[in-house]
C-alpha cells in the first residue's frame, strides 16, 4: 500500500528541509510513502531547495507552479499527481503535526475515507485570525454549509475515491474542504493542537483569506443571492402595515397622514423592486448551479454489477 503525502509550498525556504526530515521520520504504519511537494510559484528559494531534496531522496517529488495560483490550486495539483492508496494534505509550515498521520492511517484502516484533522486548540495564532476563523465557519453553517465541519483545514488523509471524486470535478473555485464534505463520504476528526508556524511568516495574506471565504459561501449557499427577496418582501408587509396607519392619522384629522401616506406608497415600490431583484436571484442561483456541472448523485458503491 502506499501513501501520497502533499504539500503545498509557497516561499518556505526556511521551513522545508525540516519539513522534509521531520516527514520521513513519521512512522507510516507499514505503507510506502511518497512525497510531493507542490511548488506555487515561490519567489525565494523554496524550488532549488525542494529539487535538493527530491535529489537525494527518492521518496520526495516535485510538482512546480509557473506562478503563484493559491492553496486549493496547488492542493488540488498534488491530489491529482498523486498515485498512493490514500493521500495526505499537510501544510508546509509543520502547524500541522505529521505526528497525527499514524493516528489517520489507523482511522483510515477502520474503514473511514476521509480522516480529518479538526484543532482543538491553536497556539501563536494573532487574535485577529482566531476571531474570524470562528467566525467564519458559523457564517458559513448559517448560509447553508452547516455540513462543512467547522474548524478544519486541508489538514486530513482522504482514501483514493475521494481522490478521484476530487479529480473528476471541473470547477475552478474550489474549496476542497466543502466539496469532501458535501460528497458525503465516511469521516471522522482527529482533534489536534495546532502548533505555531515552524519558520516564516503566513503566506495567507488577508487578500487570500478573503478569496478562500468567498470561494467557500458562493459555491455553496446561494443564500445571499436569495436575500433581496426576503428583505423585500418584508419591507413589503412593514410599508403595507405604515400605510394602514398613515391613512387612519388622515381619516383622524392629522394633516401629517397624507405626507405618511406619500412615504408608506414609496416604501412599498421600494419593497417591490428589491422582490423583482430577488426573482431574478433565484433564477441566476439555478444557472450558477448547472454552469458549476458538479454530479448530482455518486454512488458509494454498487453490489452485482458488471459491465
Ligand atoms: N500556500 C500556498 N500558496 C499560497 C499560500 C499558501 O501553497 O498562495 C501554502 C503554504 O506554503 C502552506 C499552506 O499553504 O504550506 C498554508 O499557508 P500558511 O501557513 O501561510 O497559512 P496559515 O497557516 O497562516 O493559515
Ligand atoms: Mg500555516
Amino acid at each position: 500500500m502506499k501513501l501520497s503525502i502533499i504539500v503545498p509550498c509557497f516561499n518556505e525556504q526556511e521551513v522545508i528541509r525540516e519539513t522534509h526530515k521531520r516527514l520521513v521520520q513519521v512512522d507510516y504504519m507499514g505503507m510506502e510513502p511518497e512525497i510531493i511537494y507542490v511548488n506555487d510559484g515561490s519567489r525565494d528559494n523554496t524550488l532549488s531547495i525542494l529539487k535538493e531534496i527530491a535529489g537525494e531522496d527518492g521518496r520526495a517529488k516535485v510538482v512546480s507552479f509557473q506562478k503563484n495560483f493559491g492553496h486549493q490550486p496547488a492542493v488540488s495539483a498534488g491530489i491529482k499527481y498523486a498515485s498512493g492508496d490514500a493521500l495526505v494534505v499537510i501544510d508546509a509550515d509543520l502547524q500541522d503535526p505529521p505526528d497525527l498521520i499514524p493516528k489517520m492511517i489507523e482511522k483510515w484502516r477502520e474503514g473511514y475515507d476521509i480522516v480529518y484533522g479538526k484543532r482543538a486548540k491553536r497556539k501563536g495564532e494573532s487574535i485577529f485570525k482566531l476571531i474570524t476563523a470562528w467566525g467564519y465557519y458559523r457564517v458559513l453553517g448559517f448560509l447553508g454549509g452547516d455540513f462543512i465541519p467547522k474548524d478544519t483545514g486541508d489538514f486530513r488523509l482522504i482514501d483514493r475515491k475521494v481522490a478521484d471524486f476530487l479529480n473528476s470535478l471541473s470547477e475552478r473555485n474550489r474549496f476542497l474542504r466543502g466539496l469532501t464534505a458535501w460528497a458525503g463520504f465516511r469521516s471522522i476528526p482527529v482533534e489536534y493542537v495546532r502548533d505555531e508556524r515552524f519558520a516564516g511568516e503566513t503566506k495567507y495574506t488577508l487578500k487570500k483569506m478573503l478569496r478562500l471565504a468567498e470561494d467557500g459561501i458562493t459555491s455553496f449557499s446561494d443564500k445571499p443571492l436569495k436575500l433581496s427577496f426576503g428583505i423585500g418582501a418584508l419591507a413589503g408587509v412593514l410599508g403595507f402595515l405604515y400605510m394602514i396607519a398613515s391613512i387612519v392619522i388622515w381619516v383622524m384629522g392629522n394633516p401629517l397622514g397624507s405626507l405618511h401616506f406619500v412615504l408608506s406608497l414609496l416604501s412599498i415600490l421600494m419593497a417591490l423592486l428589491f422582490v423583482c431583484i430577488g426573482v431574478v436571484g433565484l433564477y441566476l442561483s439555478r444557472i450558477y448551479d448547472e454552469a458549476k456541472g458538479r454530479p448530482y448523485y455518486i454512488i458509494g458503491e454498487t453490489v452485482n454489477f458488471e459491465d
